[in-house]
């Protein structure tokens, strides 16, 4: 393919800045347009599993990223009310051997400062403050519209807006986001202020009935991320996400285990968010002309198995090889839908029936490991830098 493509990928999320660097490497250029004055994630951690970490590795990120990320020896499954441990495996050393690659965890505004940075030679290629409001297209070129009234036209349109994109709203509308009666809370407890600080296992998936917490540590173990998810039938709230009084959390897991309330105590004021967890149904396409959906604008999924912004990394590398190894812009987007979506939607599909699983079946049944996690369904093994295209 012709490196002077006019690339552009709308939206500076994980998915954006990975597929951004993925071309980058590949010799094409981008330019990455972003709604928010400034990028950056919420206070949050990310789990980014061996499928994930794979791509980051292939993209030269390993010098940049290992200040930041912590591989957790152990996953534990325990009892939320009890507290008891039901199982326990080890994911450090074994993983690499096992996938070659590292689970890791890491703060989400690392990963993607880690991003933009490798971005940053070219700082040009970014560009903040630009609301996508409008595609138009015809059989050779793609026009953007923004909101404050500039456009610009392109080859081709990478559409990296999450969620509620407007692009897969505008190419393949009548799917809106539905609520799925669940609210996620994230925040980062300071290690120092639990009264135990040893904790253990390091990586932990408490389960009960309509609940599910997790727990791991992050920035060289001085905070621990936690993830909280319970029934909230009314989501009272216009917004998605919100900063969350801590004793909302807490009345949620009222009579749950005293660790988690620990862990609760330990965030500091304000640095609690509540989201309320969307989805929307798979896609039998993700591509129109010459404008292709990726990362959660193309899937997005419940965070039941921690893949979201794993897969979205993978479309990233995916679709900068079919690029590459392609003659026109059609043929590269044929190939990118086709060798990613059945892969995409299966995951999607997994996500909802883990979730099923861990919030609505008897903690006593938590222990059974076949029915829980990525790698016994074999998603981690995926490599998507030799994978067939
Ligand atoms: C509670 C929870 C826990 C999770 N845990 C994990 C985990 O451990 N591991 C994992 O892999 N995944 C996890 N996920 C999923 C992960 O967060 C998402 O899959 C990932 O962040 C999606 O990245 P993205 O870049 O596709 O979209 P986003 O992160 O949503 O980025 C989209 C970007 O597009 C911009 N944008 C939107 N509209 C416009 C517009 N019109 N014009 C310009 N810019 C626009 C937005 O501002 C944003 O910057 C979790 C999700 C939740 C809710």
């Amino acid at each position: 393919m012709d490196r002077s493509l006019r690339i552009h990928i709308v939206g500076a999320g994980i998915a954006g800045l990975t597929t951004a660097l993925a071309l980058r490497r590949a010799g094409f250029s981008t330019v990455v347009f972003e709604q928010s004055a400034q990028l950056g994630e919420v206070g949050a951690g990310l789990t980014i599993g061996p499928n994930a970490a794979r791509v980051l590795l292939h993209l030269g990120l390993e010098d940049a990223l290992q200040p930041f990320v912590r591989v957790p020896r152990h996953v534990g499954v325990l009892d939320g009310i009890s507290g008891k441990t039901q199982s326990v495996r080890d994911r450090g050393p074994a993983y690499q051997s096992e996938f070659g690659a590292p689970l890791w965890h890491i703060h989400r505004a690392d990963l993607i400062q880690v991003l933009a940075e490798a971005l940053a030679p070219q700082p040009a290629d970014l560009s903040l403050g630009h609301q996508l409001a409008q595609i138009d297209q015809d059989t050779d070129r793609v026009t953007v519209s923004f909101k404050h009234g500039a456009s610009s036209s392109c080859d081709l349109l990478i559409a990296c807006d999450g969620l509620k994109s407007g692009v897969r709203d505008q190419l393949f509308p009548g799917d809106p986001p539905r609520y799925t009666g669940y609210a996620a809370w994230r925040g980062l407890a300071e290690r120092s202020r639990l009264p135990d600080p040893a904790i253990y296992p390091d990586f932990a998936i408490y389960t009960g009935p309509n609940r599910f917490f997790a727990r791991y540590a992050v920035r060289q173990r001085s905070l621990v991320n936690i993830v909280a998810l319970a029934q909230q039938p009314d989501w009272d709230q216009e917004s998605w996400s919100l900063k969350a009084d801590i004793q909302q959390v807490k009345d949620a897991y009222r009579g749950w285990h005293r660790g988690i309330h620990d862990l609760l105590d330990a965030i500091p004021a304000g640095q609690c968010f509540r989201w309320a967890l969307h989805v929307r149904d798979p896609l039998d396409q993700w591509v129109s002309g010459r404008v292709a959906l990726l990362g959660d604008a193309a899937h997005p999924m419940t965070p039941f198995l921690g893949l979201g912004a794993a897969i979205g990394i993978e479309d990233g590398l995916i679709m900068a090889r079919c690029l590459s190894d392609s003659e026109s812009v059609e043929d590269a987007l044929a190939r990118y839908q086709s060798a990613r979506i059945s892969r995409a939607n299966r995951v999607q599909s997994e996500s909802a029936r883990q979730g099923l699983y861990l919030l609505n079946r008897d903690p006593s049944q938590a222990a059974d490991r076949s029915m829980m996690g990525e790698d016994p369904i074999g998603l981690y093994g995926y490599d998507a830098v030799s994978v067939a295209i």
